[in-house]
């Protein structure tokens, strides 16, 4: 597996990927401690916990850098993403324990009736390189803390990420096998999703993988969750803070160079509005700075990989093609790397790629809608359903109107955001199951029904 600096295109590192006896003794090393580490009192297993937000804090440089130099995120976001990492360990560390409580029931006045919850085993986790941390905390924070052992399997260009987080439980004083990583190839992972050491898994990542995945887990009756893909609408309705919808819309579309499941995707503007907001919203997305991802300054930086710059110019191409004005951007940047412009679709067709399909990149489809009416109906016109953002001055009618929107999360003017206190995921086609907050700690426990008469 090759790490390749997206800003340069050279390869950093080769790493080998493990043999097939390798991932078998790592299978039977997390087997072996699987019932230690359920037995283990959580106030350890939270303890420990702690330790990995401190050996966090204390290398974010170095965290931060190696997630730049693997997958192109600006420096800041990367350092911002350790420090998220953090914050989840530190959350579940705190929670755990009262989430995880006995939740006594008392259903008939002579017996003691209560649920119990009780770890799976090993449970496996794939996940994206679009978060490389992240993803991979908001999974193993709650879940190790719960008594499970975890397997990560990471996406291929990201190995040295995926090395360095095992490192982390490990300079924290996990017991080995408690949290490993696999270096395999996507192709070879339906015998350890098969394998009866594994007990459970869940999957970030696209439809198509969700989908692959979900069909070898269902078929041996192990439970999963996915977290897919996301075409999140950005609602504007008449009475909202155009400045501010404009700004925040601009951050939650170019967020991690707009590889983000919950970038805001669909723009859907009110008439009344759409001039201004285009407008307004154009010259903030030409104003970004562009450029060297190690370099403070800079706001978007290149996309992760080549193949990925391609497909985005595909569905850009395309969506001018159907009609679609092009407001700003259009085609991959003149240097080296792989740098896509901040892109700016006005009224794409609504059968066109901007409009049907996930756009992974700074490339933004704004929309025009009659009226409020039209704008909801136009953000539930998408098989995904992951977030929604709504703007409007009058707080009750955006509560109303979040009600009425087919998604796993609603943000009234504010961008869509995953935070460790809230459960987050999604419905339709962006997947099931939740992840973060005392819902995503409960997906991997036996919930066990004790009733003693
Ligand atoms: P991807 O190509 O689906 O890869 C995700 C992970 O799945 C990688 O580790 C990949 O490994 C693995 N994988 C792919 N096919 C597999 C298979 N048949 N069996 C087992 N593993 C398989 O997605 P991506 O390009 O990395 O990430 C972008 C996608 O993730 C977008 O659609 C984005 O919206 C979604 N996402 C969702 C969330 C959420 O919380 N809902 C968060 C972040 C990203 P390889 O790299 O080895 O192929």
């Amino acid at each position: 597996m090759d790490s390749i600096n997206p800003a340069t295109g050279e390869v950093i590192e080769t790493y080998d990927d493990h043999t097939a006896d390798d991932v078998d003794s790592i299978l039977d090393e997390s087997a072996a401690v699987t019932s230690d580490w359920a037995e283990t009192p959580i106030t350890d297993r939270q303890q420990l916990l702690e330790r990995a937000a401190d050996v966090l804090r204390d290398n974010e440089d170095e965290y931060a850098e190696l997630i730049t130099h693997e997958m192109g995120k600006p420096i800041s976001e990367s350092r911002a993403e350790v420090e998220k990492c953090a914050w989840v360990c530190e959350y579940y560390a705190e929670r755990a324990g009262e989430f995880l409580a006995d939740r006594v029931i008392g259903s008939e006045p002579n017996a003691r009736t209560f649920v119990s919850y009780e770890p799976l085993g090993a449970v496996l986790a794939v996940m994206p390189w679009n978060f490389p941390f992240w993803q991979v905390f908001r999974f193993a924070a709650p879940h190790l803390t719960a008594g499970n052992v975890g397997l990560l399997k990471h996406a291929s260009n990201v190995p040295g990420c995926a090395l360095a987080i095992e490192d982390v439980f490990r300079e924290a004083g996990y017991p080995e096998g408690v949290f490993s990583t696999l270096l395999v190839d996507s192709e070879k992972m339906e015998d350890v999703i098969r394998d009866d050491r594994l007990d459970a898994l869940t999957l970030t990542g696209s439809e198509g993988a969700g989908r692959t995945v979900a069909e070898q887990a269902g078929n041996e009756l192990k439970k999963h969750v996915l977290e897919l893909g996301g075409s999140d609408p950005f609602v504007v309705c008449e009475d909202a803070d155009l400045d501010a919808a404009a700004e925040t819309g601009v951050a939650a579309r170019t967020i991690n160079s707009g590889q983000s499941c919950i970038a805001a995707k669909r723009f859907i503007v009110v008439d009344a509005v759409y001039e201004d907001f285009l407008d307004q919203f154009v010259q903030e997305m030409e104003a970004l700075e562009v450029g060297d991802p190690t370099d403070s300054d800079t706001e978007v930086g290149p996309q992760a990989r080549e193949d990925l710059v391609e497909d985005l110019h595909e569905q850009v191409e395309a969506s001018v093609d159907a009609g679609a004005d092009l407001a700003c951007g259009g085609g991959p940047m003149d240097r080296e790397g792989w740098y896509y412009p901040p892109t700016v679709l006005a009224e794409p067709p609504m059968d066109s790629p901007a409009a049907t399909e996930e756009v992974f990149g700074p490339v933004a489809a704004v929309f025009r809608a009659e009226d409020e009416a039209d704008a909801i109906e136009m953000a539930n016109d998408t098989h995904y359903g992951l977030g929604a953002s709504i703007w409007t001055a009058d707080l009750e009618r955006g509560e109303g109107l979040a009600r009425e929107i087919d998604a796993g999360c609603v943000f009234v003017n504010e961008l869509v955001k995953s935070d460790p206190r809230v459960p987050f995921g999604g419905v339709k086609a962006s997947g099931y199951g939740r992840e973060l907050g005392k819902e995503g700690i409960h997906e991997f426990v036996n919930r066990k029904t004790v009733w003693v008469q």
